[in-house]
């Protein structure tokens, strides 16, 4: 079905590859365009394609003639090209958007955003559907991009029953018109990428609720209600016409949840814990009793479930030390609910690249929990500012390695050292992937450990 329309696609990463592929397929005359290098595994996929792309560059004569843009998420509205795009007049959208506009018939949406929790939840909701042996597929901003879980469900017999389990990120919901999910999540929000907002919270704010925006009756908007910034916002406006369902905390108590009043569920046999984690678990839970998956099912799934690494992961205990790798938190809130965690002496890993960061919500945890400090990037002033006058040893690193090793010295049995940095990692490392990677290197490699070593894969840490 060849079509008539050219599709500029801005970004050549997972999102903008997954249009790429998607828009071809429709038969679209595709062009990408990235300024920056592309990933070898993208180039390859394109290539193999035969879809025509650049990088190092915008060209403005081969993007200015699109019919539609597809820009990726992670390219500001403020940039050259995006501002000689808007003079034209060329309409734009998203991944997410374009992958709802095809989306097969019949098919439903669940979609998780918040600025903390998004992808624990999302994988948590996917398990739990799977469970119960529902045609799921998960994806968005964590593994494959939505148009790409659609492409590959044009060449799937059956698709009526899917449901598409997907994170999105505020900037993914930026760039959607008329995505309307059939169960829409709100976890939490909390000051993250203001520099994208014109550093105003209700602009990030906005850009969060824009989740609900073109839910209708029948549809259903889970959010937290204890949440200060979402009660703020929804007090003043009335959000969405889809059914809410408010989720509070105070319902758990020894690992065990109830949800309404009907359900109560185990959470001590699987491997999520912390109040934070209870809360995901309450989210996901409320998603798959409302898409009839049974409580013996979820229960089963619940006992199951691995979280996704670099998330408060027990990496290793050794001669008595506890190692967790706690690289996603790249804001101050994780952080906040890592220590709330923490219940043996902490030694704590952080740094990386600010984001403007403030301490203070911090200062009375690491009072109490944190014993050292070990801060481990290029720039470590701002921390040892906040932390200077507590009287703890705070030690600066400059890798992964000379962290861990400053952090065993100071480590004793019955000790924890927890790496979560609060930052980004960019300032010494490729992404905070890689920074968990190489803690978790680190922990198991260190000569300074001995035998004892034993490795706990992908296992949170319990508390
Ligand atoms: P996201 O995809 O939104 O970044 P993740 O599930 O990857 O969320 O978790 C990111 C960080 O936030 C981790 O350090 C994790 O322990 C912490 N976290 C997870 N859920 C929550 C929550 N509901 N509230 C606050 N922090 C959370």
């Amino acid at each position: 079905m060849k079509q008539t329309k050219r599709i500029v696609i801005l970004g050549a990463g997972e999102s903008g590859t997954g249009a790429a592929l998607l828009a071809d397929r429709l038969g679209y005359t595709v062009f990408v365009s990235d300024k920056s290098p592309v990933k070898p595994e993208f180039k390859t996929t394109l290539e193999h394609h035969g879809i025509p792309f650049e990088e190092g560059q915008h060209s403005l004569d081969r993007i200015l003639n699109a019919d539609e843009v597809i820009k990726s998420p992670g390219i500001p509205e403020k940039t050259e090209v995006m501002r000689a795009i808007r003079a034209k007049g060329i309409p734009v959208t998203g991944e997410i958007e374009f992958g709802w506009r095809h989306r097969p018939k019949g098919s439903r949406i669940v979609a998780i955003t918040g600025s903390n929790g998004k992808t624990t939840t999302t994988n948590l909701t996917a398990h739990l559907l799977q469970a119960a042996g529902l045609n799921v597929r998960m994806g968005g901003n964590v593994g494959n991009s939505f148009a790409q879980l659609v492409l590959d469900d044009l060449q799937t017999p059956d698709t009526k029953e899917r449901i598409y389990v997907l994170e999105v990120s505020s900037f993914q919901l930026d760039d959607t018109e008329k995505f309307r999910p059939n169960i829409a999540l709100l976890l939490n929000i909390t000051p993250d990428h203001l520099d994208r907002y014109d550093y105003k919270l209700e602009n990030y704010t906005a850009s969060k609720f824009r989740i609900t925006k073109n839910q209708k009756r029948g549809d259903v908007f889970i959010y937290n209600a204890f949440d200060p910034v979402m009660q703020a916002y929804m007090a003043e406006r009335s959000v969405t016409a889809a059914k809410k369902l408010a989720v509070r905390r105070g319902f758990y108590k020894d690992g065990n949840i109830r949800v309404g009043r009907k359900y109560a569920f185990d959470l001590t046999k699987g491997n999520l814990r912390g109040p934070h984690n209870m809360f995901n678990a309450v989210c996901a839970i409320r998603t798959a009793l409302l898409l009839g998956v049974g409580p013996e099912y979820i229960q089963q799934a619940l006992n199951t479930f691995v979280p996704p690494p670099h998330r408060l992961e027990l990496v290793a205990t050794v001669n008595g030390v506890t190692w967790i790798n706690d690289s996603k938190a790249t804001n101050v809130d994780s952080v906040f609910y890592a220590l709330q965690a923490m219940e043996q002496p902490t030694v704590w890993i952080v740094g990386g690249q600010d984001k403007g960061n403030d301490y203070t919500p911090l200062m009375p945890l690491v009072r109490k929990k944190v014993k050292a400090i070990v801060c481990m990037g290029v720039d470590n002033s701002k921390i040892i500012d906040a932390f200077k006058n507590m009287k703890k040893p705070i030690v600066e690193t400059r890798s992964a390695a000379e962290a861990v090793q400053t952090a065993a010295g100071f480590a004793v049995a019955g000790d924890t050292v927890l790496l979560s940095p609060a930052c980004a990692s960019f300032d010494l490392f490729k992404n905070y992937e890689d920074r968990g990677e190489q803690f978790r290197q680190a922990v198991t490699q260190n000569p300074t450990q001995n035998s004892k070593l034993k490795t706990q894969n992908s296992n949170n840490v319990t508390r």
